[in-house]
């Protein structure tokens, strides 16, 4: 059995094929979405997913989340006493996820399809790969997540050539691609993004807002919120956000200093206030359509995918930019994990729908510093010439030409950049080829620069010096943050000996970890009345009573309702 898995910034999900149709598989908390979050509990123990989450807020030095980013690099966050790679973490979040599917299955499972943003790179895919490794899980194939995302719709079934476009906005983030089905290849043609621009930023805007049009910004009299009021009034700005989704009107309540500010606010409001926002959500969407050369009009469809996608506002704007209406019958959040269920259905009935392969395309554009003449003798350097433009289909190999622009030059430093900035400073670094030529007049020497970028991620640069035809090669690999094979075998044996949170204990540590964040944020004899009901309950937890244990739960829960309305959870 192959499960597929979306292992996204924020949340993360499982789905199989079964029955002829790909499901969502629910945690141990019977919620279809695992929230990406890893922590340490006070002894030790792993904690991963919803009880992760709610102890972001009271336990930040011991809970990681948003690792998704920093995929491909060295990056390390402390948990307690350890430090753990991205894609460790990565690993806690897969291992979470088998092992809601081995419960829901009644079996082992061994093998996974997980998907990855279209624009990630080499090393972050590699990564990717060693997450599901570590996570005891051979990794089948990695699958772009747009693609995923029209497998999910079904697109592959289209007998007819189509391009659409798949509009992916998350919790952090927002990928735009565009893809093309042609003789049964699905190739993305383009992507873009914003990977600081998701459903989060609506809701910092909402916070915002709040203070001001509550009349709690004259009250807080320039005094800053604690980390756990910010985080309280987040919270209820998210579920306001949720409320709008579904209906006309929210309300914004929040307790400062013992008073209580409201804000009732409808879409018309929202949409003035995340204005800009949607600003932000156009430029990628033109970009992508410039770098495909399509036009909006040549778009068979436009999918959907992303959590922040279920706001209204954000599907109105998609339908006025494309003059139509959204594929809408998939739960977006979901769309991404059912496609790569579909390409496990496909892979285990052995349909060759290898065929769907993405050719995929370079991320970045690959250029060189060059000088620029800005008068008659006058030349400013530190330019950036593409050599590779971004989302060229690989394999790909461009020559461009460059001369001296100094009399009697001895040698040449050519430097090479990645990125789509104007000026090299602005873009990433990859490496120097500096060699000497023979002194001439300027523009008397010229040199041949070609860039070859093969679908590994592997970029070489060869300089060929014209007319002397001598060669210089660079080949740099992105491999750099890439973990080796024998760093995997080490962290294997040392991350089998943590302690992991037993999956059928879950959903009361969950709930414990929820109740100490609400007990943060009240104050008084509200705390007072909820540090009773967790004590009551802890104490029956001790004792291994499954019906006094379902009691007292239920009692929590109650409890926890009344002093929060509900939106603890
Ligand atoms: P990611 O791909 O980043 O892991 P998701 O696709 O799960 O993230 O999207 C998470 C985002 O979706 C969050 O910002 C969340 O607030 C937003 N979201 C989820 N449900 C709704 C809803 N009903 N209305 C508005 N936003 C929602
Ligand atoms: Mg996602």
């Amino acid at each position: 059995m192959i499960i597929g898995i979306d292992l996204g910034t924020t949340n993360s999900l499982v789905a199989i094929w079964r029955d002829g149709k790909a499901s969502i598989i629910p945690n141990a908390l019977g919620q279809h979405l695992t929230p990406s979050c890893v922590g340490m509990d006070d002894d030790g123990t792993v904690l991963i997913g919803e009880a992760a989450r709610a102890r972001l807020q009271t336990h930040p030095h011991m809970t990681a989340a948003l690792f998704k980013r920093y995929m491909g690099s060295e990056r390390k966050t402390q948990l307690g006493k350890q430090r753990f790679r991205p894609e460790e973490l990565s690993s806690m979040v897969l291992r979470s996820l088998k092992e809601d599917a081995e419960a829901f299955l009644g079996h082992k499972v061994e093998e996974a399809i997980i998907t990855v943003p279209a624009y990630f790179s080499d090393a972050q895919r590699k990564a990717t790969r060693v997450a599901g490794q570590l996570a005891g899980l051979k990794v089948e194939r990695l699958l772009n997540e747009p693609t995923a995302a029209a497998l999910a719709y079904g697109i592959q079934d289209t007998q007819r050539e189509t391009k659409f476009l798949v509009f992916d906005l998350g919790g952090g983030t927002f990928d735009v691609s565009i893809l093309e089905l042609f003789e049964g290849v699905m190739e993305v043609r383009a992507s873009a993004g914003d990977n600081f621009l998701g459903g989060e930023d609506f809701v910092s805007a909402m916070v915002d807002a709040f203070q001001t049009r509550s009349g709690m910004a004259k009250a807080m009299d320039k005094q800053e919120l604690t980390g756990s009021q910010r985080q309280r009034l987040r919270d209820e700005a998210e579920r306001a956000k949720r409320v709008l989704s579904d209906a006309p009107k929210a309300t914004m309540t929040f307790m400062y200093n013992g008073a209580e500010f409201t804000w009732e606010l409808d879409e018309e409001v929202l949409a003035n206030l995340c204005e800009p926002l949607m600003q932000r959500l156009r430029a990628p969407v033109e970009r992508a359509l410039r770098d495909a050369t399509i036009k909006a009009s040549e778009l068979e469809s436009v999918v959907l995918a992303g959590g922040a996608t279920r706001m209204p506002l954000v599907r109105k704007l998609v339908s006025r930019m494309f003059g139509r209406f959204p594929q809408i019958h998939l739960d977006p959040d979901e769309a991404i994990a059912l496609g790569a269920a579909v390409q496990a259905g496909l892979k285990m009935r052995d349909v060759a729908l290898d065929e769907v392969v993405m050719t995929d395309v370079a991320p970045y554009s690959l250029g060189i510093g060059i000088a620029r003449q800005v008068g008659p003798n006058d030349y400013e350097g530190g330019h950036f010439m593409p050599i590779i433009e971004r989302n060229s289909t690989v394999p790909v190999s461009r020559v461009e030409n460059i001369t001296t622009i100094r009399d009697f030059q001895k040698e040449l430093t050519v430097k090479v950049y990645q990125g789509e900035a104007r000026l090299v400073s602005d873009n990433i670094y990859l490496g120097t080829l500096h060699f000497p030529i023979a002194s001439k007049k300027a523009g008397e020497i010229s040199a041949d620069v070609r860039f070859t970028y093969d679908v590994s991620g592997v970029l070489e640069a060869e300089i060929t010096v014209l007319p002397s035809q001598e060669k210089h090669k660079l080949v740099m690999s992105e491999n750099a943050g890439v973990m080796t094979p024998q760093e995997i075998e080490q962290r294997l044996a040392e991350l089998a000996e943590l302690k992991i949170h037993p999956r059928d204990r879950i959903e009361n540590r969950t709930l414990v970890a929820q109740a100490d964040r609400l007990y943060e944020q009240l104050l008084g004899q509200e705390r007072e009345y909820l540090a009773q009901y967790v004590a009551a309950f802890q104490s029956v937890l001790d004792k291994q009573d499954p019906i006094a244990t379902r009691r007292a739960r239920e009692s929590l829960i109650q409890a926890m309702q009344q002093l929060d309305g509900g939106s603890f959870l």
